[in-house]
């Protein structure tokens, strides 16, 4: 299979948290709760022996766990089926108190301290309150607790929400500079397609990057308990890999899952990149909305894949409501994304700006402002241009 990213061949999976100092494990609603008799408590017990063991070997473990909403539905006696966004709130605030318990209780087992984390969106996309989430986590971390964090589902509506933990857990991850995200759920990690639907669905132990070709392996799969399917466990490992942290995909349905892991279960590994960019580039490349879109030509593509800044010549269209330091997506001429950044100017005097040379702007803004729409300090590659540039031209060979 030349030119893949990905083995199908079985590797060394025994040392799964070698050289890990700083975990990040993800737990999906479905392993914690069942709809019928509530939280799993001997499941949970479990894999808090599990933490405890992680820790004792000195590796400092956060948890992201889902089933507030599970649980508290549960509670309350919800009747299956989709929820609205008012009866997710109100059973996210029953099953969160319940699920934190749980949490602290069986953690006190092992003597270990637990801390209830909730975080919203702006807490991972503001950098202020990422900032400040981030010091919240560290304090946490030396003093010896554990943090469980969940998504603040109570006050999250539509528009300001993660919506999945997945991608919540991977913004965790990066933020606190974890080297590993596990990912636990019902699945032992990606195959070639849905094996479920494909018999011949091949496993994948091991991906070195996450190409278009990955990417197309995820469907949309979810369940009525948790919300991430493959697609965004994909988009974690997308934002944690970038950021220099593994990730593994790895059945939570047995007991004791982390030990099984190490004891040989399977799992999907995401390697981490090989030249992770720096804390704040990895904030910039993970916003999840970024506020703007800036569409600019051949030339202005070519001098930021060289590393050179979005000077505003190049810049062909502007989309979008953006202030002066909010993210904005970069994309070239085929409409594909080449890079995210902070914009040097809000979107109004952007506008004005677009197409002119660098040195009319303070004859067209009334003042001197900033010679690039989008200095490279703030500029990060996201690197998906490229990639989907070369998978588009091998469909097109393949056709002829
Ligand atoms: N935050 C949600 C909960 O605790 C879960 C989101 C997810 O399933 O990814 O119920």
């Amino acid at each position: 299979m030349k030119g893949t990213s990905f083995m199908t061949k079985k590797t060394d999976q025994s040392n799964a948290f070698a050289r890990t100092s700083r975990v990040v494990i993800k737990i999906g609603s479905a392993l914690l709760v069942d709809r019928t008799t509530g939280l799993k408590k001997e499941w949970l017990d479990s894999v808090c022996a599990d933490i405890a063991r992680l820790r004792a070997r000195g590796i400092e473990v956060l948890v992201v766990s889902s089933g507030a909403i599970a649980l508290g539905r549960s509670v309350l006696k919800l009747p299956a089926g989709a929820l609205k966004l008012e009866e997710s709130q109100a059973s996210a605030a029953v099953g969160q108190i319940a699920l934190a318990r749980a949490w602290s209780q069986s953690l006190d087992r092992d003597g270990i301290v637990a801390g209830q984390v909730l975080l919203t969106l702006g807490d991972t996309e503001e950098r202020r309150r990422y900032l400040n989430a981030r010091a919240t986590l560290k304090q946490l971390l030396s003093l010896k607790a554990v943090p469980i964090i969940n998504e603040n589902d109570t006050v999250a509506t539509t528009e300001i929400r993660y919506g999945d933990n997945d991608r919540l857990a991977a913004r965790v991850a990066t933020m606190i500079g974890a080297d590993l995200l596990v990912l636990l759920s019902d699945i032992d990690g990606l195959y070639t397609a849905p094996p479920h639907l494909d018999p011949a669905a091949e496993f994948l132990p091991v991906i070195p990057e996450i190409t278009p070709e990955i990417e197309a392996m995820a469907g949309g799969a979810a369940s009525e308990l948790s919300r991430g399917g493959m697609r965004t466990k994909i988009e974690a490992g997308k934002i944690a890999t970038a950021s220099g942290c593994a990730m593994l995909i790895a059945s939570g349905k047995v007991l004791n899952p982390l030990a099984s892991i190490e004891d040989g279960a399977r799992f999907s590994r995401f390697e981490a990149a090989k030249s992770p960019v720096n804390a704040r580039k990895t904030w910039i490349a993970g916003q999840l909305h970024p506020a703007g879109e800036l569409h600019v030509d051949t030339g202005a593509e070519t001098a930021l894949l060289s590393g050179k800044s979005l000077l505003p010549a190049g810049v062909r269209r502007i989309e979008g409501h953006f202030s002066r330091g909010d993210t904005v997506a970069v994309y070239g001429p085929d409409g594909l994304e080449i890079a995210r950044g902070l914009a040097g100017y809000d979107d109004g005097d952007a506008r004005q700006i677009a197409g002119r040379k660098s040195g009319e702007i303070e004859n067209i803004l009334g003042y001197a402002g900033r010679s690039a729409m989008v200095h490279r300090d703030d500029l990060v590659l996201t690197g998906h241009a490229a990639l989907d540039r070369e998978a588009k031209k091998g469909r097109k060979n393949a056709h002829g």
